[in-house]
């Protein structure tokens, strides 16, 4: 059996209390070393044998399942984040499939949430946006032509940039080229929830300067968009004085 764990995006206590038990039960822990915070490690019991995947591909970490399965062992593939984000997971489950062995999934707290929890942030807006797009720039792996920033950014919804800190200069060429103010809110976290977590607010135009000054070119968000700036919204309809919910009678509400 092989559990796809997400590990949280860094700090060892932000991985679920069942991420954490198969952590303390597997046999076999492959984990995503680039990213995952190895602390996470001190989990494992004493005889679990323990792969860093960034050393090895797709193969290699097929090979390790095969056997540890066909052994009878308990495997956990730890991810970064949530799995279900960047994870490349689908191309491994698919080799689980042929080999017909099985697996689940348990969730992460996905770095996009560490993120705006470093920056006291609510991406959602009312009178902003109600909207998150969870984005790249391309890189070694090509975006299709329809989610191009160009075409992401007519929204005006907070959008999160994964895996594009190495291209802050590209990242805001293309913003302002399609038509977003130079100063638009942007907020960068550099391993966010991580003991040396580093983090910034700035205006689009500055981007890639304030970026060089922290020295961040990898392992960060980037979010732009007017929701960063945390001002100007409008208050939410749940929590108004005057509104009537399915749990709680508004100040407007009519006597039965
Ligand atoms: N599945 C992961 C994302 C993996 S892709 C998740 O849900 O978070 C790897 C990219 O995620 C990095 O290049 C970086 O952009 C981002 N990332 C991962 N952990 C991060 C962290 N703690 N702080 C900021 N960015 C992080």
């Amino acid at each position: 059996m092989v559990h796809f764990v997400g590990a949280g995006p860094g700090a060892p206590d932000l991985i679920t209390l069942r991420g954490k038990k198969l952590l303390e039960e597997a046999d076999v822990i492959i984990y995503a070393g680039s990213l995952v915070n190895p602390a996470l490690l001190s989990y494992a019991k004493e005889s679990c044998e323990i792969y860093d995947s960034s050393r090895l591909n797709l193969e290699e970490v097929i090979e390790i399942t095969k056997k540890a399965d066909s052994d009878s062992k308990t495997i956990v593939r730890l991810h970064t984040g949530d799995p279900c984000l960047y994870g490349a997971i689908r191309e491994q489950m698919d080799e689980l499939d042929k080999l017909k062995i099985a697996y689940d999934v348990t969730p992460g707290v996905s770095s996009f949430c560490g993120a705006a929890a470093a920056l006291n942030m609510e991406y959602t807006l009312p009178g902003i946006t109600q909207s998150v797009i969870i984005t790249r720039i391309d890189g070694r792996t090509p975006v299709p032509e329809s989610e191009k920033v160009e075409e992401l950014s007519k929204h005006g919804a907070t959008m999160v940039f994964f895996l594009s800190a190495g291209d802050a200069e590209g990242l805001k060429r293309r913003l302002i080229d399609s038509g977003v103010t130079g100063d638009t809110p942007c907020g960068v976290v550099y391993k966010a929830t991580w003991e040396d977590e580093d983090k910034l607010t700035c205006k689009l135009s500055e981007l890639p300067e304030r970026m060089a000054e922290h020295g961040i070119k990898k392992t960060a968000l980037i979010i732009v968009g007017n929701a960063v700036a945390q001002s100007g919204y409008e208050k939410s309809r749940l929590y108004a004085a005057d509104f009537t919910t399915g749990y709680r009678k508004g100040t407007d509400a009519k006597e039965d």
